[in-house]
């Protein structure tokens, strides 16, 4: 039986958790119709049960009361750990989130197994051979997992969530269970809304001006905002940008941001490292503004400006709004 530790955002279930369902049941059909069990934690959007059973799920926990309301690593690790003795699941996974990896970590902890993080595909039941992301993606590594439960989240994006040519009964079962006060020791006890954000904003554009360690600072993104406004587009920034604090995190793109698909994707000042290509690559057209001509995201790009950021995007600026007549 496999044991899945699944996620949800306003929408329902999390892209990311569907994704780990559709690798789940792959692996479940080759292991001649194993059946997937879900776990699921606090307040539920609406229609998750009817999602869940489209997607092939036979059974959910749905695990509530006090300790589960808010997310704690080690609290509801402990659960997981409960549902999986008590469903004698010989697999336990997760998708390849911040949290998914967190509960899983722990558990394998608890558990003294090892547990095999961002796993893209499985060559095998026995031995149960996965090959997982490494070194942010770069590189490709195989890990044999012997023990039981094996353990392992999947990286987001390598599998695509569908529904089940079968529908699973995603047959429901409400669990309060108790919580060891050392395991609330590290949770979250507030949530704060730092701005106004859109949700998805940036993954549904249909054009995005992205920027880079080019913009030379938090204060040189005024332009490449005028732009993507007067493109009714959005901005995405690459990690640099995050974690120099001079974006927020939302606006990210990348292997750890957004994925991703506009039908235009301007990058300025971005040297295009193989995280940032992860969530950029389906770009329908790719115009690279770039001082270095060999920098990968110009080599890639379908078009390119070779010249400063900060000279090419105020001309863009200008002729588009002389054009518009602004
Ligand atoms: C586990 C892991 C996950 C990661 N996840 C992500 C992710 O999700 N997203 C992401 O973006 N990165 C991610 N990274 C980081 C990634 O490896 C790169 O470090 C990052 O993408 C580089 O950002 P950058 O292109 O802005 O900066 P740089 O690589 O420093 O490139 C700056 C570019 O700007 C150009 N430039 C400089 N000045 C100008 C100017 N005035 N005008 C025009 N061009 C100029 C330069 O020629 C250069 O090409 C991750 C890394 C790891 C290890």
């Amino acid at each position: 039986m496999i044991l899945l530790y699944l996620e949800t955002d306003e929408a329902g279930i999390a892209e990311t958790s569907l994704e780990t369902v559709a690798l789940a049941r792959s692996l479940a059909e080759a292991g001649g119709g194993i059946a997937i069990r879900a776990v699921l934690f606090g307040g539920l959007p609406e229609g998750v049960a009817g999602q869940l059973a489209a997607h092939g799920v036979d059974e959910v926990f749905h695990v509530t009361g006090a300790g589960f309301e808010a997310f704690s690593g080690a609290a509801w690790a402990s659960a997981l750990q409960a549902l999986r003795e008590r469903t004698g699941s010989v697999v336990v996974a997760a998708g390849g989130s911040p949290r998914g990896n967190e509960v899983l970590a722990h558990l394998a902890a608890r558990l003294d197994v090892p547990m095999a993080a961002n796993v893209v595909s499985f060559a095998g039941l026995a031995p149960f051979v996965v090959t997982r992301q490494v070194v942010g993606g770069a590189a490709l590594e195989e890990m044999r997992l012997d023990q039981r439960p094996a353990l392992f989240t999947v990286a987001g994006h390598s599998w695509t969530a569908r529904a089940a040519v079968t529908p699973g009964k995603a047959e429901w079962h409400e669990e309060a269970p108790e919580v060891a006060p050392g395991d609330l020791a590290a949770r979250i006890v507030s949530v704060g809304q730092r701005e106004a954000v859109r949700p998805g904003a940036l993954k549904r554009a249909r054009v995005v001006v992205g920027a880079g360690r080019g913009a030379g600072g938090p204060d040189g993104f005024d332009g490449v905002v005028e732009l993507a406004e007067l493109l009714g587009g959005a901005l995405g920034v690459s990690r640099v940008v995050t974690s120099l604090g001079w974006r927020p995190h939302h606006e990210q793109v990348g292997q750890t941001g957004s994925r991703i698909s506009p039908e235009l994707y301007i990058p300025c000042g971005i040297s295009g490292a193989i995280q940032h290509w992860a969530g950029c690559s389906s770009s329908k057209t790719i115009l690279a503004i770039n001082t270095d001509p060999e920098a990968p995201m110009v080599t890639k790009a379908d078009y390119a400006v070779i010249g400063d950021m900060h000279e090419v995007v105020p001309a863009i600026v200008e002729e588009l709004r002389r054009r518009s007549g602004a």
